[in-house]
């Protein structure tokens, strides 16, 4: 198995890479993002309770986090590895990540840090929400989420760099150069674990 976390702030482009990486590397793609919008969308209890917290640009409560992905990765017996996008978001999530992995007799390969800095999220961000219509890409609940991520997320890389799992990679440039970026990243891994 081979398990990779694509971590960074909003607006990084974790989603775009996600979704060109599952491709190469035959992956499952777990957005923690997209599990919670399409829980809203089914008009669930859970989407109910996770919408309050991301209209306003917060987190929603580890708990509830770490019982999808925990159910995500019993149903997936057969995987041939994850990568995980936003998520882990916090201390907690990571460690309970690590338990789940752990029982199934795996862990996280590498985790990829996609360095963006504040001002050209920013300017990402205009331009996404004309597109996405999502209430969170609007410019104070942005402000908001930039904060929790400073605040409850960065220390997740301190986590990660502790273990030596951390790599960063410039997150500036087209889809294509960020993505030969990352691929280098995960190919070097491989022929690492020969
Ligand atoms: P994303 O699409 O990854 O930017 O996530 C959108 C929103 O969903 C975030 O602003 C949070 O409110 C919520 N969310 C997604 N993943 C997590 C997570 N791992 N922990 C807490 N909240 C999350």
């Amino acid at each position: 198995m081979i398990n990779l976390i694509l971590f960074g702030p909003p607006m990084a482009g974790k989603g775009t890479q996600a979704t060109m990486l599952i491709e190469t590397y035959d992956l499952i793609h777990l957005s923690t993002g997209d599990m919670l919008r399409a829980e809203i969308k089914a008009g669930t209890q859970l989407g109910l309770e996770a919408k309050t917290f991301m209209d306003r640009g917060d987190l929603v409560p580890d708990a509830v986090l770490v019982g999808m992905i925990q159910s995500t990765l019993s149903s997936n017996p057969d995987a041939k590895g994850y990568i995980f996008d936003g998520f882990p978001r916090t201390i907690p999530q990571a460690e309970a990540l690590d338990k789940g992995l752990e029982s199934l007799n795996t862990s996280i390969h590498m985790v990829l840090s996609m360095e963006v800095p504040r001002e050209e999220l920013r300017e990402r961000r205009v331009k996404r929400a004309l597109a996405s219509g999502r209430t969170d890409d609007d410019p104070e609940v942005f402000e908001k989420r930039l904060d929790n991520y400073m605040n409850l997320t960065f220390p997740v890389k301190g986590y990660y760099q502790e273990r030596n799992k951390l790599t960063e990679v410039d997150g500036i440039g087209s889809e294509e150069e960020v993505f030969a970026r990352l691929k280098a990243a995960v190919d070097s891994l491989a022929s690492d674990q020969g």
